[in-house]
């Protein structure tokens, strides 16, 4: 298989399952599907056997963890580096002449670099010009940024209605001095005499050759014979920026968000990456969430139970509401009060489960003692405990 075929295929598709599906899950859909295209069931049809070496070859990789995350690193990188073929690339990136030539971004993209594209688009315009032999053109490709995760921790009050959290994100930007050229101020830098200036060069990794970053210029395809000195000639700095992430209503512990477009900014007018965020919710003392559906669990008395009643039960940030528990009902019995959950992303919301703990009183007055005594004397439960002794002894 070559290179290109590895990058192209989309393995998770194949398969069906998402991009972070468990290897369980993994597991369950490759049986589902070989067992669906095997040749020995599908004697003779071309188009399954296809399918059959597609998904075989699919569970190889992501069935091993190791050549999973190598697989999952490889597709993440930006079409640059993935040798896609300068010049003829396939819908992915920009030539960065074309930009600049149409007035477009500056590279880097952030806040802080306007205004040094125009000088900037000059000065790689020409250099480009000269590019690489390789590609025939030597053109710097659009990279995507990458994707950032954070955390937020938020209360459970939060987690229910939503809420707007500033997240300070440290993340890479362009150096502010050199606007990202890692070129000293009058200098310029030069195109990469070992890639080209495609940034990329190929390794034998196993079955397959990768492409990765040029280790000369490490992917930038550009080398710098005078660094500027704020960030040594990489071009990068560190910037933190603060965002406000609206985390919806309804979200609960352990979820994880994706933010599009919220994460480091591309580069040369690539798009920016995406941020994750993990939600982590304080518990309620009183309610718990199950899905979208809170939880709640409400003593009741025992006579309550066996005959009946009527009892208030409080609901998360509402009125409490009046729940009838029918005559006969048993420990541990759970009843739906629909609408009073949390919040679904349809914009409807999910129910409070009411469950009901029969409580048995540790204490004793003369009347209740008396009450339940003559409850024994009537002889309700007698045989209670008859079948389970009678069946016990079957085989
Ligand atoms: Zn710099
Ligand atoms: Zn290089």
């Amino acid at each position: 298989m070559s290179t290109k075929d590895y990058l192209e295929k989309d393995y998770y598709k194949v398969l069906g399952v998402s991009k972070n599906a468990s290897q369980d899950e993994i597991k369950k859909a490759y049986r589902k599907l070989a067992q669906q295209y095997h040749p020995d069931r599908n004697k003779g049809d071309a188009d399954a056997e296809e399918r059959f070496k597609e998904v075989s070859e699919a569970n190889s990789v992501l069935s091993d963890e190791q050549r999973r995350k190598e697989y999952d690193q490889v597709r993440s990188m930006p079409s640059g580096f993935r040798g896609a073929g300068g010049g003829q690339g396939g819908g992915f990136g920009f030539d960065l002449g074309d930009l600049f030539g149409q007035g477009g971004q500056p590279p880097g993209g952030g806040a802080g670099t306007h205004g040094a594209g125009e000088r900037i688009g000059d000065l790689f315009g020409g250099l480009f010009n000269r590019g690489g032999t390789r590609t025939g053109t030597g053109q710097r490709r659009a990279r995507r940024g990458a994707d950032v995760e954070t955390e937020v921790g938020l209360t459970f009050a939060q987690a229910m209605n939503g809420v707007t959290v500033p997240l300070k994100l440290t993340s890479e930007a362009a150096c502010p001095t050199c606007h990202g050229t890692g070129a000293k101020a009058g200098t310029v830098p030069r195109v990469c005499p070992n890639c080209e200036g495609t940034g990329q060069e190929t390794r034998n990794l196993g079955n397959f050759g990768f492409s990765e970053p040029c280790h000369i210029c490490r992917g930038r395809g550009l080398v710098v014979d005078d660094p500027c000195p704020t960030c040594s000639g990489s071009g990068r700095a560190t910037g933190t920026r603060t965002i406000q992430a609206r985390i919806p209503a309804g979200v609960a512990d352990g979820q994880k968000i994706r933010l599009k477009a919220k994460g480091a900014p591309g580069e040369n007018g690539g798009p920016s990456g995406d941020l994750y965020v993990n939600i982590k919710v304080t518990p309620h003392k009183v309610f718990g969430r199950s899905g979208d559906n809170l939880t709640l669990t409400v003593p009741v008395t025992f006579p309550e139970a066996a005959l009946g009643a009527e009892i208030r039960v409080p609901t998360f940030q509402g009125q409490p509401v009046t729940l009838r528990v029918p005559e006969g009902t048993p420990n541990g019995r759970t009843f739906r009060v629909r609408g009073r959950g949390a919040a679904r992303r349809d914009g409807s919301k999910g129910d409070l489960l009411v469950t009901v703990d029969v409580q048995v009183p540790d204490k004793l007055d003369d009347q209740t003692r008396t009450a339940l005594e003559s409850l024994r004397s009537s002889g309700v439960g007698d045989d209670l405990r008859g079948g389970l002794l009678r069946q016990a002894g079957e085989e």
